[in-house]
């Protein structure tokens, strides 16, 4: 099985994101040279600087437009494993065809690159997420043999009517799919494997381009409206919502160990810390020092509220990842908020 070990060359695509420039930070610490695929020559000279350290083992490409038949073509030539994180990330797509579209046709369409231009990739790991797996059942206990079968679904019964999270989970899910079927199908003439990692909603410290609150990443916005008391206050119901929370360095961490991982291949994976309610965050927060700044909620009134469970035991066992807790992230990345003057 294919090991693809530093001192390889490893293709990031969307590089100026979140996850991805957490990615390239650690990729190069572990000896990689990383390209990063990046829409603007502005974002791409960010990270050129941000990694200015790592001289040349930091390189950027731009494409454009990831939808586009053989976008990829060039990006992928030489490389030894790819990295695909680039996506749209948001819950406010209007058309879900704006958000399937470049999902699904960047994820198929970099595989079809591969196959054609780049024999020399051994490895294609893929973000997905939890929302390719949630999907409505009898118990709320979730693993990698689930599959999110409602949201396609809805999409194609409701169209530009579906909840926009919805929208999003459908384009992961469909890309995921694609992604899977096509190296079922070409499995006799490729020369890769792939790893699908799932995380849940990713926090922590933002290191990609982020000069406002408007320019935060979607998961790191949601952090903050619930964070920060001069926002609007959520209601009761809102905090006593729940979702699942991994931090961004562990993410990063798991896509390299990835890449060396022979087990992995042909596998997915659930990156998760821990299940939560913003109001047992908002009570982790004041437990661990004086926060007039975060608001109070509702203490103690999320800890007993039912939630969904991802397991990820098969990715602390088969990939050997610690998971930081969710205290740890979640101060880490109020830190780096403030620190931001956010
Ligand atoms: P970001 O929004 O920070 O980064 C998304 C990246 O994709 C950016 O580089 C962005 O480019 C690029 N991108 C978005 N849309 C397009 C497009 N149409 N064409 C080309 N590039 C595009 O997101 P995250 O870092 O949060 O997410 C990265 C990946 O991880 C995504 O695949 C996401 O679905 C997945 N994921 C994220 C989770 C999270 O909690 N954050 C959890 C689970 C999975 P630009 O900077 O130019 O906008």
């Amino acid at each position: 099985m294919p090991i693809v070990s530093p001192p390889a060359k490893v293709l990031v695509t969307g590089a100026s994101g979140f996850i991805a420039a957490w990615l390239c930070k650690t990729l190069l610490e572990k000896g990689y040279s990383v390209v990063g695929t990046v829409r603007s020559e502005s974002k791409g000279d960010y990270l050129k600087d941000l990694f200015k350290d790592f001289g040349d083992k930091f390189s950027y490409i731009i494409v454009e437009d990831i939808e586009k038949e053989g976008a990829f073509d060039q990006a992928v030539v030489g490389v030894d494993a790819v990295e695909h994180l680039a996506s749209p990330t948001t819950f406010f797509a209007k058309d879900p065809k704006d958000i399937i579209g470049p999902a699904v046709h960047g994820t198929v369409g970099i595989l079809e690159s591969i196959k054609k231009c780049a024999p020399t990739v051994k490895r294609v790991v893929l973000t997905s997420s939890i929302w390719s797996i949630y999907h409505a059942k009898d118990n709320l206990n979730y693993d990698e043999t689930d599959w999110n079968v409602d949201a396609p679904k809805a999409v194609e019964q409701l169209g530009r009517d579906t909840p926009g999270y919805v929208k999003y989970s459908a384009s992961k899910v469909l890309a995921e799919r694609g992604a899977w079927e096509f190296v079922e199908k070409n499995k006799g003439s490729i020369n890769f494997d792939l790893v699908a990692l799932n995380p849940s909603l990713a926090w922590g410290p933002p290191i990609q381009q982020v000069r406002t609150v408007e320019e935060l990443n979607e998961t790191l916005v949601l952090f903050h409206e619930h964070t920060r008391i001069q926002n609007p206050p959520k209601t009761k119901e809102e905090l006593m919502s729940s979702a699942s929370a991994v931090d961004v360095r562990d993410v990063a961490l798991a896509h390299v160990v990835a890449l060396t991982n022979s087990e992995a291949a042909g596998e997915r994976f659930i990156i998760n810390s821990s299940s939560f309610t913003y109001q047992d965050v908002l009570d982790l927060i004041h437990a661990q020092g004086n926060h007039p700044d975060v608001p109070k909620g509702y203490p103690g009134a999320g800890k007993d509220v039912p939630r969904v469970e991802y397991i990820y035991t098969k990715a602390q066992k088969t990939l050997g990842i610690k998971f930081r807790t969710l205290e740890e992230l979640s101060l880490d990345t109020l830190a780096a908020l403030r620190a931001k003057g956010f």
